[in-house]
């Protein structure tokens, strides 16, 4: 019988760095573990790469689901649907926006994000239209994100790339300064970098970005689409700054594993945006809306997010005394709530990633020496102790060289 490894292999484009023989064929899900099709459970670090925030089907979103799949699946979006509309209502409600714009994806919603800023950039007789992202960013895929993303690795081939875009330091408010001018429309940026490593923007950066933008009259977009959704303990990992985006993107965890990406705008800058300017097939899809609906229910719990804030403050902690065991062979520790990585000293991090899937727990490798953590939201103390226990073990081996 031929494998889901081999028939994946033979039939899907060769697009995800899988490694044959190493890779896992996920069967099913629940909390915070996921089980193999041999039965074999992993503790998951991976979370979906930040989707999973409340676990691997939450019964609130396999209810939410269920309902909304028997109600209806689909319609044009030349026609209203109630889970749309509240979910745009809770999201309104609980953020610095007016209104909401659904996608399928953070790519899209940043896709929206650029078209935005571009539209408000020359609604007011003027060519604003370039856009400053930072270093390390990381943004999606499509043309314009993947310019907007500021690694150059994600470019190589698909050149000429999207015009008007600029790079600047992560948390260098100074190279932000310097690169405005008169067409400058919007500074984009990441409170957390998660794929560039899991970089957090300091204070005086985040307020002083704010200050910029009010007096060159630029757009200040905040891309929480791996940061946001409780991840860094608040909300929105801006909520912890003090200072408010004029458009917001969000996607990953928003569907509870269903695909939805939104951006979200103040009125004023929404306003640039009439009909026909942008749309989307499948954006705004009522199961991925009612999904989310109940993903947010549960965020908003009272003392939800007080306690993402504690398990952070616990983690990080454990990381730093893993790092101080192991002084050759750990690094930096980086990191806000339940988004945190710890930099190696020596290329091996795939070496550790793999040792602790043989072990039972998934965490992710970026680039060589990188281990990033993104747990569901809902993992309990017993399962961080778990997780650590077998962290410590590859690393003590590791270390032991
Ligand atoms: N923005 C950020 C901050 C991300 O981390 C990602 C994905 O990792 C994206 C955008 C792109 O999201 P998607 O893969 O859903 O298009």
């Amino acid at each position: 019988m031929l494998t889901t490894e081999k028939l994946e292999s033979q039939y899907i484009v060769n697009t995800y760095n899988r490694r044959p023989g190493v890779n896992l064929a996920v069967d099913r899900g629940e909390g915070s573990f996921v089980w193999d099709e041999q039965g074999r459970r992993y503790l998951d670090l991976v979370g979906g790469l930040a989707v999973n925030v409340i676990g691997h089907c939450h019964p609130a979103v396999v209810r939410a689901v269920q309902d909304q799949v028997a109600r209806l699946i689909h319609t044009s979006n030349l026609y209203y649907t109630a889970p749309q509309a509240r979910l745009a209502r809770i999201l309104v409600e609980h953020s610095a926006a007016d209104r909401v714009f659904y996608g399928n994806s953070g790519a899209e919603a940043n896709e929206a994000a650029i078209k935005l800023a571009r539209k408000y950039g020359r609604s007011r007789g003027e060519n604003r239209y370039k856009i400053i992202t930072a270093h390390r960013s990381f943004h999606g895929r499509t043309l314009a994100t993947v310019t907007a993303t500021a690694q150059t690795k994600y470019h190589h081939g698909f050149e000429p790339l999207v015009e008007g875009f600029a790079y600047a330091g992560f948390n260098d408010l100074d190279s932000f300064a310097a690169l405005v001018d008169r067409e400058t429309a919007a500074i984009m940026i990441e409170p957390v970098q998660g794929e560039g490593g899991v970089y957090v923007a300091g204070e005086s950066f985040m307020r002083g970005l704010r200050a910029l933008c009010d007096r060159e009259g630029l757009l200040l977009i905040f891309d929480e689409v791996q940061c946001g959704l409780g991840r860094t303990g608040w909300l929105w990992g801006y909520e912890r700054y003090g200072v408010e985006p004029d458009i917001l993107t969000v996607a990953k965890g928003l569907g509870g594993g269903l695909p939805i990406g939104v951006m979200l705008a103040r009125e004023n800058v929404a306003a640039a945006f009439k009909p026909g300017d942008h749309a989307s097939t499948f954006g705004g899809n009522p199961v991925a809306c009612n999904a989310a609906c109940a993903v947010l229910q549960v965020l908003l719990e009272a003392g939800f997010l007080e306690g993402v804030r504690t398990k952070g403050l616990y983690w990080e902690e454990e990381l730093r005394r893993l790092a101080r065991c192991f002084p050759d062979l750990v690094g930096e520790v980086r990191g806000l709530g339940l988004i945190s990585a710890l930099e190696l000293r020596r290329p091996v991090a795939a070496a550790v990633q793999q040792r602790c899937q043989e072990a039972g727990v998934l965490v992710n490798a970026i680039g060589e020496s990188v281990l990033r953590f993104l747990p569901p939201l809902v993992i309990t103390a017993a399962e961080m102790e778990l997780g650590l226990k077998v962290l410590e073990g590859v690393l003590e081996e590791e270390a032991a060289g």
